[in-house]
């Protein structure tokens, strides 16, 4: 192999590991491969996840945007905050061990330091954008002066800016919009390193060639850096800091040049409850037609029936969804995926680990969200039956677990797979299921 085929080789690779994104425990990723196209969820699979993060790849094509959804950071209630959250995509435990609270009448400094939140000194959430950590560090600092009485009614408007559905789909719209001279000026890139050059290479060898197609990539990486600083000054205005790093990367590196729209938006709605955006996502897509879409246990199909006790961690299922069913598929896979989330909320791991105040802060905000969350699905014109049983085709199904849903032949204490977790007894199946 020549050293130019080399070359071509080294970016792929870069241009593949640019595409797989490492995200913090709990997180999750929406991809949309076209412009305009539907949103995809992301979760990594089991094998891919571990307690200190997880590896969600997106695919490796031109045009392409990825959006990362942390969980929320911490757990806030009248008492004070804490560290654990009851939030998760799947079954995989948390860190219960390494969680920590404090109450406000006992916080004695909130400070912002590298777009992280301390309190006291020690790191309480840290976050992809400035601006979100600094949001956050006012809110702890609204709830650390307020009397008593006030915080339930401060936390109640936190969850609301968290959760406005209108301002979600108005900052996703504005980062489509944003990102769109990116995306082709990164696909325009993406077809000189990856089509034009290897071909050019293949009749036409020699150094000179090899050079003008060197200065054609840095050309192109550059007009995206240039792009970039611009879409990114609109979007997020004064967070300079992590602007200017992101452009000179990517004129160093031209495959990041090719994903610098993901750059963009990566962290773009980082400041916003992931439930709320995956629901704005399944309305956006195709909106939800009456009730049945959701309620109608549709989405929930295939984790139950083809999965069956086999590592529902690995959201096998709602992969499935995404790559079987098309376009059509993804507001499936996405309502799945909040299905999945709203499940976990409410039978959380790892509670009876934390630390007695923890434990209060995590259930009275596990409580809130799902109380509210309820409501907001009730709203939009949609059961929130994401925590009925589940639906199976396995006639010797005679219990299920209720956070993740495998179905159990017998009674079992506990899920194999959420420790902790008590099955619930299935219905008898019917006998028309009986009979065919
Ligand atoms: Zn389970």
């Amino acid at each position: 192999m020549s050293e130019a085929h080399s070359l071509c080789l080294l970016l792929a690779v870069l241009y593949v590991a640019d595409c797989l994104w490492w995200l913090p425990p709990g997180a999750a990723a929406v991809e949309q491969l076209r412009p305009g196209g539907t949103w995809r969820p992301r979760l990594a699979p089991a094998w891919a996840s571990n307690p200190r993060g997880r590896l969600v790849a997106l695919a490796p094509l031109p045009l392409g945007l990825g959006i990362q959804l942390p969980p929320p950071p911490l757990s806030l209630s009248p008492t004070g905050c804490s560290t654990a959250t009851g939030f998760a995509w799947t079954a995989a435990p948390s860190r219960p061990g390494e969680a920590w609270a404090v109450r406000w009448e006992d916080v004695e400094s909130i400070e912002v330091h590298d777009r992280a939140v301390h309190v006291d000194g020690r790191r309480l959430a840290a976050f992809g954008r400035a601006d979100t950590a600094r949001e956050l560090a006012a809110t702890l600092e609204d709830l650390r002066q307020a009397p008593p009485r006030e915080r339930e009614s401060l936390l109640r408007e936190t969850w609301h800016r968290g959760s406005d559905l209108q301002a979600i789909g108005s900052h996703l719209d504005d980062l489509e919009r944003l990102a769109l001279p990116l995306r082709w000026m990164g696909a325009a890139l993406y077809g000189w390193m990856f089509l034009l050059a290897p071909v050019i290479l293949v009749f036409v060898g020699g150094w000179p060639v090899l050079v003008a197609l060197a200065v054609g990539c840095v050309a192109l990486a550059v007009a995206a850096a240039v792009l970039f600083v611009r879409a990114h000054r609109a979007a997020f205005g004064d967070e300079s800091w992590t602007r200017r790093e992101s452009a000179a990367v990517m004129c160093l590196s031209w495959p990041r040049a090719a994903r610098g729209a993901d750059l963009l938006t990566r962290h773009g709605l980082e400041a916003f409850h992931p439930f709320a955006v995956l629901l704005v996502l399944s309305e956006g897509n195709t909106a939800f037609e009456g009730n049945t879409a959701f309620g109608g246990n549709a989405a929930f199909e295939g984790n139950t029936a083809s999965e069956g006790n086999t590592a529902f961690e690995g959201n096998a299922a709602s992969e499935d969804n995404t790559a079987s069913a098309g376009t059509d598929g993804a507001p499936e896979a996405a309502r799945a995926t909040l299905a999945q989330a709203l499940r976990a909320a409410a039978f959380p791991l790892g509670l009876d680990d934390l630390d007695p105040l923890s434990r209060e802060v995590t259930a009275w905000q596990t409580a809130f969200d799902l109380r509210a969350f309820g409501r907001l699905l009730t709203e939009a014109g949609l059961e929130p039956d994401a925590l009925a049983p589940a639906v199976t085709i396995d006639p010797l199904a005679r219990a299920y677990c209720p956070r993740c849903l495998a179905d159990y032949s017998e009674m079992h204490p506990e899920c194999a797979h959420c420790i902790g977790i008590s099955l619930k007894p299935l219905p008898l199946p019917s006998p028309k299921a009986e009979s065919s």
